[in-house]
């Protein structure tokens, strides 16, 4: 397995918990170069982690590298790569804010022109699903918006972003939580409108497009 995929995950296991968006050994990162994938792998405590510990794993769950345990939702992210062919990189957490709307089973609101940028939408919440569930994967892919970045709420648990590389979806991660912190102080304060839908669209459709640019003038 490539080394440049196994330090891409762990530099977003890193990321995230700098941004204290996961503590203990909770959540966790993987990324998919063919059919392998790079996982965290499971009771690890991040500020131990190296690029040995990651467990390369096929996309059936067998073990291809690595003498630890992978993650214990290693199904989920599966059945994500599965679902999803142009999806690289998986992001699970239970950041604060966002496990909030999961447990109250509330889609989060596009209050923001962050939110509507990336997702082109209100972030969906999963139906009740134990953690590992493979079924968690199935609705990620049923329920999100296809695009760059992809994010469901997972009801009573946390929230699983994906993307195209694992930088993307810890971009996702960090973006939904940000988001899902203003909604809850906004409602809090007063009575937040959400973005009309026609609006979210062009944002996003302008974000995409802008994106395309700077992609092609970085070469
Ligand atoms: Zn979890």
């Amino acid at each position: 397995m490539d080394r440049e995929l196994r330090l891409a995950v762990l530099d977003a296991l890193g990321e995230l918990y700098k941004a204290g968006l996961v503590t203990g050994t909770s959540g966790n990162v993987s990324g998919r170069a063919g059919d392998l994938v790079v996982i965290k792998p499971s009771g690890v405590p991040y500020e131990k982690l190296k690029p040995e510990d990651l467990v390369v794993v096929d996309l059936e769950g067998n073990v291809i590298e690595g003498n630890l345990r992978p993650s214990v939702d290693t199904p989920a992210h599966l059945e994500i790569y599965r679902a999803l062919p142009d999806v690289g990189g998986v992001v699970h957490t239970h950041s604060v804010y966002a496990t909030v709307f999961a447990v109250l089973g509330r889609e989060l609101p596009v209050y923001t022109t962050e939110l509507a940028d990336l997702f082109g939408g209100p972030i969906p919440v999963s139906s009740f699903l134990p953690p590992g569930d493979r079924g968690i994967g199935l609705e990620f892919a049923q329920k999100t918006r296809p695009g760059r970045y992809r994010a469901l709420l997972v009801r009573s648990h946390g929230v699983f972003t994906a993307g195209t590389m694992p930088a993307d979806a810890l971009k996702a991660a960090l973006i939904v939580e940000h988001s899902a912190k203003v909604a809850y102080l906004a409602e809090l304060l007063g009575t937040p409108n959400p973005i009309p839908p026609d609006e979210v669209q062009k944002l996003h459709q302008r974000y995409i497009s802008e994106y395309g640019q700077r992609k092609e003038s970085d070469g």
